[in-house]
Formats: structure tokens, C-alpha cells, sequence
């Protein structure tokens, strides 16, 4: 190994999830992933040169800090401590203050403790992961990068509410959007494949997996997204419902149901769980509607035109479009989903090359789209490699 590599740490609720990256190549000399954290059953387990490890994550310190000092453990143990230049942290919620990354200091510390109300969930953990990091490592160089940084772009008619504005001015409530180095990347992979200057470039970034959202990407830059001020906002994903009416949030309240209750149900009982009675697993949706599971095939039918009706009205927010982007597990590998997807928006021109999009899945990219149709393309994200890119660049 040559010193090049960074230690990527995403730190989230209940989880902790790690790699050793190559920031030249984005190959991964290590991965691994806590979670559970919290719970009973805390674990971690970790992959190095094929061979898969796992342990439990127990004692009476917090299971983040634990966590982190079993990474160091690990890393210490593969020798790789004199490889490592630098580790790059990402952090969920950036608010209005972190419009790039930025090397951590007290400062930054500070400001992304600020940031807590606005990522109740995740910030603390993201800060919980930082400190034990700079403990750990108080040699290295760390860096944190925003999911909401690249969406800061957007200009005011796309991130204000319509809603009273003493809100905004009050408790800064707008749209953030979230995913950002997973648009930012596959947008740069994009123009790459079609041989034109990202900042030439217009796109419409459609990112499929658990968590999901769509990005209008005009001249490299965010200028539309489909999360908000939460990653709730949007699309239906695994286990969130995406955009829904607020009065309905009312009418449950009214029922009795207590708000903790509501946004559980939003949060964690809804998407394809919720739809299908099933799973938030889109591979079991799929192999149930194949069986012919008909709450399947209803989450089936509700996720892929809602995508297609984001996809139709990020039209408005670009000039010209260079092509239709899909990545995230669903979107990078799920045949069904992505042409019923293109299917909707035959309206526009599009037209399936059904080859071309059965090449490309598990890994491989490519245009799925027939000669004489607007260009759509997969393209595998790998928001490790942005991490560990961005805290290199920063070095530098
Ligand atoms: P996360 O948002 O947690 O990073 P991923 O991007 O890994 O999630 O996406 C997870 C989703 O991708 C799951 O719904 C999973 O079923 C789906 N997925 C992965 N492989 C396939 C496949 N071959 N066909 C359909 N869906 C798939």
C-alpha cells in the first residue's frame, strides 16, 4: 500500500460505517459496518482482503466511541496506520453555514454541533464519530463532508417554502436536500461518458436506494432536489413515505395518535413496507409481484411513477438535458423499476435500448437509452471516493 489512503467514516443514528479508500482509485483496502448500535445485538463486522470478520459491540461506554476504538483497533492490526493520511468524516446536515468540506477544527466542531437541531437523529452521532476520531488519530488531518453541501446552490425559488417566512428567518426552515456527493459524483462520471465539461453539463440525478431523491443538475451545479429540510421529503423510499400532505398529519393527530407516533409511521412504517404489507426491500418487492403479491405490485407501481412524475417536472428547472442519470442499489441495478421508469417518460422521447439496459446493472455503467432517443445512463455511485477525494484535494 502507498500513503494515499483515507479512513472514510460515516457515523450515523445507530450505525458506523467505514472504509479505507484509495483516493487515486476509490479501491477499498477495508470495509466495515457497525450497527445496531444501542441495541442488544451492537456488532461490527469488517472485510479485509476477502476475509470477513465480525464481533460484538458491547460495554458501558457509548457504542459509537466503542466502535470507534475497535476501527482503531482493526486498522492497527492490517498495519495500515502509516498508510492512512488523512480521514474524511461524512457529515448528514451541513445547514446554510458548510457550502464545501472543510478540515475540522474547534471551530468547525462547534458548527457542526450547531447544525444538531436541524439532524436530531444523525447529528450527534456524526459529532460522537468526529471527536472519537480526532482522539484516536490526533495526528491525522480530518475533513468533513456534507450530503448537504453540493444542493447549496440551489437558488431561492427552488429552496424557499411556501410558507410564512418568520419561519425561515426564525428556525431556518427551507429545503437542504441530502445525497449531495452521490449526485456531485455520478454527475462528474456522466459528463466524463459523454465527453463534455461538467460545468457544460445538465442533468437530472436520480439516486434509488434506500433512502432516494432527484437532483436538476444545470452547469455541474445542484439547482433543484427532491429532499427538503428533512430526507424525508420526496420520493417514497425503502421505509419513508416522501411527499404527502400535511393535513393528513392533522387528521392523524386528531385520531389521537401522538406526533412521535405519526413521523414513526412516516419515517419507518411507510415507502415500499408500508405499500406492499411486505418488505422496504426492493428485491422483494420485486420477486413477490413476480409471484404475484398485489401489494408488491401496487409499491411497484407507486415508486416508479412517482419517479417518472419528479424525472417530468425537473424538466422545467433545466435549459437543455444531457441525460437522465440513475445509481443507488435500485437504480443501478433493477432492470423492472428502471424501464418502467423510462417507460413513463416516452412523452419526452425516451426510448429503452432493453440490451443496453440489462448490460448495465451490478456494477457496470452505460447508456440504456436507443440512438435516437434523449440519453438516459447508469451510473454506479461511490460516495466513500468523494470523501476521500475531497479531503485529499483539501491537503493539497
Ligand atoms: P442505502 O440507501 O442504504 O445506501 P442502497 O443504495 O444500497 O441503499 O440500495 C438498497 C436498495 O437497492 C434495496 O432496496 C435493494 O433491494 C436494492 N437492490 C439492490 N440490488 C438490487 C437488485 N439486483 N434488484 C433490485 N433492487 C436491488
Amino acid at each position: 500500500m502507498s500513503n494515499k489512503y483515507v479512513l472514510v467514516i460515516n457515523s450515523g443514528s445507530s450505525s458506523l460505517k467505514f472504509a479505507v479508500i484509495d483516493s487515486q482509485t476509490g479501491e477499498a483496502a477495508l470495509t466495515g459496518l457497525g450497527e445496531c448500535f444501542g441495541l442488544e445485538d451492537s456488532r461490527m463486522s469488517w472485510k479485509y482482503q476477502g476475509n470477513k470478520q465480525e464481533v460484538s459491540i458491547v460495554g458501558e461506554e457509548n457504542h459509537h466511541q466503542l466502535a470507534v476504538k475497535k476501527l482503531v483497533d482493526i486498522v492497527n492490526e492490517y498495519n495500515l496506520t502509516n498508510d492512512v493520511i488523512a480521514i474524511g468524516h461524512r457529515i448528514v446536515h451541513g445547514g446554510e453555514k458548510f457550502t464545501k468540506t472543510v478540515q475540522i477544527d474547534q471551530q468547525v466542531l462547534k458548527d457542526i454541533e450547531s447544525v444538531k437541531e436541524l439532524a436530531p437523529l444523525h447529528a450527534p452521532a456524526n459529532v460522537i464519530g468526529i471527536k472519537a476520531a480526532l482522539e484516536a488519530f490526533p495526528s491525522l488531518p480530518q475533513f468533513a463532508v456534507f450530503d448537504t453541501a453540493f444542493h447549496q446552490t440551489m437558488p431561492p425559488k427552488a429552496y424557499t417554502g411556501a410558507i410564512d417566512k418568520k419561519l425561515y428567518d426564525e428556525y431556518a426552515i427551507r429545503r437542504y436536500g441530502f445525497h449531495g456527493t452521490s449526485h456531485y459524483f455520478v454527475s462528474r462520471e456522466a459528463a466524463k461518458m459523454i465527453n463534455k465539461p461538467v460545468d457544460e453539463c445538465s442533468f437530472i440525478s436520480v439516486h434509488l436506494g434506500n433512502g432516494a431523491s432527484v437532483c436538476a443538475i444545470k452547469d455541474g451545479k445542484s439547482v433543484d432536489t427532491s429532499m427538503g429540510f428533512t430526507p424525508l421529503a420526496g420520493l417514497m423510499m425503502g421505509t419513508r413515505c416522501g411527499d404527502l400532505d400535511p393535513g393528513i398529519i392533522e387528521f392523524l393527530i386528531n385520531k389521537g395518535w401522538s406526533a412521535e407516533k405519526v413521523f414513526d409511521t412516516l419515517n419507518k412504517k411507510s415507502g415500499f413496507l408500508g405499500v406492499s404489507g411486505l418488505t422496504s426491500d426492493a428485491r422483494g418487492v420485486l420477486e413477490a409481484m413476480e409471484e404475484g403479491h398485489e401489494g408488491a405490485k401496487l409499491a411497484f407501481q407507486v415508486f416508479t411513477y412517482r419517479v417518472a412524475k419528479y424525472i417530468g417536472s425537473y424538466m422545467v428547472a433545466l435549459d437543455n438535458l444531457d441525460g437522465i442519470i440513475f445509481t443507488g442499489g435500485i437504480g443501478e441495478n433493477s432492470l423492472p423499476i428502471r424501464s418502467e421508469i423510462l417507460n413513463y417518460l416516452k412523452i419526452f422521447g425516451y426510448k429503452e435500448n432493453a440490451q443496453a439496459d440489462a448490460d448495465a446493472r451490478f456494477g457496470e455503467e452505460g447508456i440504456i437509452t436507443t440512438e435516437d432517443s434523449p440519453v438516459a445512463m447508469v451510473i454506479p455511485t461511490n460516495e466513500e471516493f468523494v470523501i476521500a477525494q475531497e479531503s485529499v484535494a483539501l491537503m493539497k
